[in-house]
């Protein structure tokens, strides 16, 4: 097997796109991929601080080593969710990666705000992604605002964008359908503009980017994630790309060449302001403020029985 780029010996084949490369090449191609991506859909440009979201998993530190490469400006942000030894072992990994080449990381550990995910999902009774998914959604906006970075940009790649689409489609959710695409302006004063630069990019090829560029990365998967719907729709989005490579690639690139603009009249018009913490809001407050209350509310009522019991 040949590189396509060089002619040299190719040892990583990318499937859907009919082509091998060496590992040079891969990298090379890799990046060329991101960077066309952010020019192409209007990102960002050289110019400005990009917040990266750093998880410690493949996708987000591939993402972050491939931007420091081709020489853009990024300090990461990583949320230490308090999950247990995978949560140790996402921090620990992200900021070996951060000391390692000298780049700016911002932690917020939830735990010392009361928030770590297993204390949140006790206290609501919330299913873990959804309290975990409010929470980071929360913290992502706040930090992004408080440091005052404009562009906030996510690791999530083909896989993960096929995925939610086919959740998207598969329940006819027209509003998320609407929304679904790699840049989201932004839509209040307290919102970064946020980007997905590896959306055209799969987790095979994130995950064997990461291995040639010697990136160490956490494996474990959340121990929440068992069973997510996600993985579900995941699993039948490679078994059809098996039998028709490029399957992923196609649905999601057509849906948002032909698709979403059909949609773009669901979306709601811009938020207002949370009346507790001031962030962008649809409601009377915010969904992480309702989640604050939501734990209070909880936690009231079960001091309540015992001062009765006392009484
Ligand atoms: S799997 Fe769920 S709980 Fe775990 S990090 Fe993801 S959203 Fe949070
Ligand atoms: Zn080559
Ligand atoms: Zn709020």
């Amino acid at each position: 097997m040949k590189c396509k780029r060089c002619r040299g010996n190719a040892e990583i084949q990318v499937r859907h796109h009919n082509a091998a490369y060496c590992r040079d090449c891969f990298i090379f191609c890799f990046q060329r991929q991101v960077e066309r991506a952010i020019d192409k859909e209007h990102m960002f440009s050289r110019d400005d601080e990009v917040l990266v979201a750093v998880s410690g998993g493949k996708d987000s530190l591939a993402l972050w080593d491939a931007l420091v490469a081709l020489g853009y400006r990024t300090t990461g942000l990583h949320l230490a969710l308090g999950i247990g030894a995978y949560s140790a072992s996402s921090t620990q990994k992200t900021e070996a990666f951060a000391r390692l080449g000298g780049l700016q990381l911002i932690t917020a550990r939830l735990e010392e705000d009361g928030l770590a995910v297993p204390t949140v999902v006790a206290r609501t009774r919330r299913p873990a992604c959804a309290a975990c998914g409010t929470i980071k959604r929360h913290y992502f906006d706040r930090l992004a605002f408080e440091h005052g970075f404009a562009v906030l940009a996510t690791g999530h790649n083909l896989d993960d964008e096929a995925a939610r689409l086919l959740g998207n489609v598969l329940r006819w959710q027209t509003h998320h359908l609407g929304k679904q695409q790699p840049v989201l302006g932004s839509t209040h004063e307290r919102f970064a503009r946020k980007v997905k630069p590896l959306f055209r990019l799969s987790e095979y090829e994130t995950a064997v980017y990461a291995f040639v560029r010697g990136i160490d990365y956490v494996i474990d998967e959340c121990p929440n994630s068992e069973g997510a719907t996600q993985l579900l729709y995941k699993d039948a989005l490679n078994r059809l790309e098996a039998v028709m490579p490029g399957t992923k690639l196609t649905f999601l690139q057509d849906f948002l060449r032909l698709g979403r603009p059909r949609f773009a009249t669901e979306i709601d018009g811009p938020p207002g302001s949370c009346g507790r913490c001031g962030m962008p809001a649809y409601a009377a407050v915010c969904g992480f403020c309702a989640l604050l209350g939501d734990t209070d509310t909880r936690r009231s009522q079960r001091v309540i029985p015992a001062s009765n019991d006392a009484s």
